[in-house]
């Protein structure tokens, strides 16, 4: 059985000795030095397991425990009882402030052991806490040694989205100093935290665009540091892809999509040739059946289509076919097609373009194509209320016409607004998803606008509606009349 070790440090020598008498009755070993460093290294010798430290025997009035003397001598462990003149309250709250775990009034009168005994309990407790600190705090070393070895960006937030460390590879974004600025600023440039952090508490996943225009899959885990307190471990991949897998990409899209082109046209015209009873006479449930099979159809040849075009668009074969026009003749062209959309669907739609409005120059069935778009979605992800399609010059600039499509509809949340121009990208909801769509109509709509010379972009808020806006320049030749 382990025999427990007393320290007494003090020039009491009626204390010493009544410490001494009642320990060792009760089996334990004491050893007692004057309260100086020659006093503390020799009861350090006896590798004691409490000290007992008479503030009354302290030069001057000191009463403060010398935590810094005792961790020299290699004490740093013990756990220490203050010794304090009897009433003085004072002198035993600063010697418990001062690193103490228990105080005993002088002259000692009552049997020390129990208090020795709860003391030693108490010491093994703060012991085990350091110990639990000093891994834990080793513990995050490891992980941001880790973390400085990776390429991808990582970083570590508090609750309060605070940047508390940030490895190489996210400096090397970002910018090097950021280190207490909240993440959502420095990031993406946001006043308000990013939905995905505030509302989740546990760990998450999303994916964004950042700085560097490059895309990453994010991944958060939850650590805690030695005081407990919850942090925010966040690694990110960059998932762009190269040029090489774009490439191989874009070459199995086509080849996939020409190849689908041509059973379709046979599935079509011979649903057409029963429906029209070419072959034979047919039931009017059949004719229901081959309905469907025919819509089907329609909308499988429609998504071919998108697909052969927006590989061609985005391999860089956007052919446009220029000529002077302005907005009003280009929405002209799809105007009844989008008003019976948008009547079909019980909402209303208004069009607003100025007759004076100068010409563009442009490719009127792509510009029109963009269009369509837009108005297809904003009717798609709208349940009531109306849409808006406006045409003016941008704000401060006469140089640029602004063609915008507002809508009253679902919106899109703000993780996603900085991906839904990407190929195939769709809002993850229930509601998105019951609607038809693969993902195609905005990335080519920016490229074909990009191709004109002109910006296309959202402004959006969850459950309130989305206002797509694209600028084109004026056409340089005529004069511009306000
Ligand atoms: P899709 O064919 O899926 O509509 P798009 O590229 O046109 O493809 O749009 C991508 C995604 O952006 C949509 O799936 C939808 O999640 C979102 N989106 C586009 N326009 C709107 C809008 N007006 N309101 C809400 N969400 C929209």
């Amino acid at each position: 059985m382990k025999v427990y070790c007393v320290a007494y440090l003090g020039f009491d020598s009626e204390a010493a000795l009544y410490l001494e008498s009642s320990l060792e009755r009760a089996g334990l070993k004491f050893t007692s030095a004057t309260p100086d460093i020659q006093g503390i290294r020799k009861v350090a010798e006896a590798k004691p397991d409490i000290i007992i430290w008479d503030t009354g025997g302290a030069s001057g009035a000191d009463v403060n425990i010398p935590v810094e003397e005792f961790r020299k001598a290699g004490l740093e462990n013990q756990p220490v009882i203050a010794l304090v003149e009897g009433g003085d309250s004072e002198g035993a709250i600063q010697s418990l402030a001062s690193g103490a775990v228990d105080f005993m009034y002088k002259p000692l009168k009552e049997e020390p052991l129990p208090r020795i005994i709860a003391a030693l309990n108490t010491g093994q407790k703060q012991n085990r806490a350091r110990w639990y600190a000093r891994v834990i705090d080793q513990t995050n070393d490891q992980i941001k040694a880790i973390l400085a070895a990776m390429e991808d960006p990582a970083y570590i937030v508090s609750p309060q989205f605070q940047i508390l460390h940030m490895n190489r590879a996210a400096e090397e974004i970002f910018g090097e100093g950021l280190r207490g600025g909240t993440c959502h600023h420095v990031f993406y440039d946001r006043t308000e935290p990013c939905e995905i952090c505030a509302k989740t508490k546990g760990p998450a996943r999303w994916r964004a665009v950042l700085k560097n225009g490059k895309s990453y899959r994010f991944v958060s885990a939850i650590t805690r540091n030695s005081k407990g307190e919850i942090e925010k471990l966040v690694v990110g991949t960059d998932i762009t892809p190269d040029e090489e897998v774009k490439k191989i990409h874009r070459t199995f899209i086509s080849n996939v999509s020409h190849d689908l082109r041509t059973p379709l046209a046979a599935i079509d015209q011979y649903v057409s040739i029963m429906l029209d009873g070419l072959g034979g006479e047919i039931s009017e449930q059949q004719k229901e059946y081959l309905g469907v099979i025919k819509r089907s159809s329609f909308r499988l040849h429609n998504l071919i289509e998108n697909l052969i075009d927006a590989n061609n668009i985005l391999s860089g074969h956007l052919k446009l076919t220029t000529e002077v026009t302005n907005v009003k003749d280009i929405v002209e062209i799809i105007l009844p097609r989008i008003k019976a959309q948008a009547e079909n669907s019980g909402l209303s739609f208004q069009v607003t373009i100025p007759d004076d409005l100068p010409n563009v120059y442009a490719d009127k069935a792509r510009i029109a194509q963009v269009v369509a778009n837009l108005a297809g979605n904003a009717i798609k992800f709208t349940e009531q209320g109306m849409i808006q399609l406006r045409a003016g010059f941008m704000p401060r600039d006469e140089g640029r016409i602004i063609v915008s499509v507002e809508d009253t509809g679902i919106g899109i949340p703000k993780e996603d607004l900085a991906n839904i121009f990407e190929l195939f990208y769709r809002v993850e909801k229930d509601k998105v998803y019951v609607e038809e769509g693969a993902g195609l109509g905005l990335s080519i709509s920016r490229e074909i606008v990009r191709a004109h010379g002109g910006t296309l972009w959202v402004e959006s808020m969850e459950g309130m509606g989305s206002a797509f806006h694209f600028t084109l320049p004026v056409h340089k030749g005529d004069a511009v009349i306000r």
